[in-house]
């Protein structure tokens, strides 16, 4: 066994019912004594709570999906302005993208509290949109130095999103498996990430207001994140980025009905990865435990009822042959592209 594996440096700590004085000590512990809250108006009762304990210098909501660049121009003169020395961001990968977007021109250090189970606050990498093109970047200033995980933040993120986001962080670990620079290491987490994630969403979705489901997705999306950091977009994420892009998706829901797609393509050529991902959700085959943990989800079926035109099948294609890594199990063909996107239009069964 011969690879590199880097370890992205980052302190994390997971204090359910402890958000504010776990913020507090992160903040105290980078020496801070000025900081930029940052946190959308729907987040604003947990950031009030979590602003309650810390040396608040300047508050910050506003929060625009996908990071447009005018925002973060905004958010970055709003922390100059008020002389902030750490960036706190509260919510979900929005929140965290807008804080990602400030540290990466003022080198400031974030504590993330995410809300979502979207996984942003454990990796590097940054996006920014301009008009309706969006850019994504690697920088070792975004990766967040501390991360507070408290899964009674979540306790009010509604069962529909939850499912999506859930299912986002699942895509994180099914990607990391044959991603470009997937190694052994990813892939422990990916697979840890995937039994975690299979055991805390039916418990979420029998139960919203409990801790217990909550906590063991919150922990599963952490791994996730990792796991993705790690070994990079496979054929998933490409996907979804470019439809994202091309038809202003919601994140989450689209990676929730992609998901099943790619592994129905990829499954029969990555034997291992799909042993791993059938190990971990306790099922015969791969495809078989994403169909039933996604039935037991009510999981989000269709494209096209989250607006993508039936025309925008193929206008993807070419856009999606022309980023889809090189190392993808499947070799990605306009033919298996096509019936990708039409069966994740339709909502069909993945074959
Ligand atoms: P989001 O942050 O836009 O949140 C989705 C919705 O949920 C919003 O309306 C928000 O107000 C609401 N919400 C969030 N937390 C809540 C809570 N606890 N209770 C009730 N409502 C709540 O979406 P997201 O799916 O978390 O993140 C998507 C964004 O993150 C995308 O822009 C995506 O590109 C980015 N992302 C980046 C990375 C990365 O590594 N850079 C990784 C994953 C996602």
């Amino acid at each position: 066994m011969r690879f590199v594996h880097e370890t992205l440096p980052q302190r994390v700590v997971f204090a359910p019912g402890d958000a504010a004085a776990a913020a507090a000590a992160e903040v105290a512990a980078l020496g801070a004594s000025r900081a930029m809250l940052i946190a959308a108006p729907s987040a604003a009762a947990p950031a009030d709570g979590i602003g309650a304990a810390l040396p608040v210098a300047v508050r910050h909501d506003e929060v625009v999906m996908h990071v447009p660049a005018e925002v973060a121009r905004r958010a970055r003169v709003a922390a100059s302005a008020g002389g902030a020395d750490v960036l706190v961001c509260v919510g979900g990968g929005s929140t965290t993208g807008l804080a990602k977007a400030v540290a990466l021109t003022t080198g400031l250090p974030i504590v993330a509290v995410p809300t979502t189970y979207a996984g942003s606050e454990a990796t590097n990498v940054w996006g920014l949109t301009d008009g309706d093109v969006k850019t994504t970047g690697v920088d070792a200033r975004v990766l967040p130095r501390s991360v507070v995980y408290d899964a009674s933040l979540l306790l009010g993120l509604p069962v529909d999103m939850s499912v999506a986001s859930g299912l986002n962080a699942l895509a994180h670990c099914v990607d990391s498996l044959w991603g470009p620079r997937a190694d052994p290491v990813d892939r422990a987490f990916a697979g840890e990430g995937i039994r975690a994630l299979a055991a805390g969403l039916p418990a979420v979705v029998a139960d919203p207001a409990g801790m217990e489901g909550r906590e063991q997705t919150l922990y599963g999306a952490y791994l996730a994140a990792v796991a993705f950091a790690g070994a990079g977009s496979g054929l998933h994420h490409k996907i979804c980025h470019v439809l994202g892009g091309m038809f202003n998706l919601p994140h989450a829901q689209t990676h929730a009905v992609v998901l099943p797609h790619v592994l129905a393509l990829n499954a029969p050529n990555a034997p291992e990865a799909a042993g791993r991902i059938a190990a971990a959700l306790g099922s015969p085959t791969a495809t078989e435990g994403l169909r039933a943990l996604r039935a037991a989800l009510d999981a989000p079926r269709a494209l096209r009822d989250h607006r993508m035109p039936e025309d925008g099948i193929a206008e993807a294609v070419g856009p999606v042959l022309a980023v889809a890594p090189g190392n993808n199990p499947t070799p990605v063909t306009e033919e298996n592209v096509t019936a990708l996107l039409r069966a994740a239009w339709e909502g069909a069964d993945p074959s």
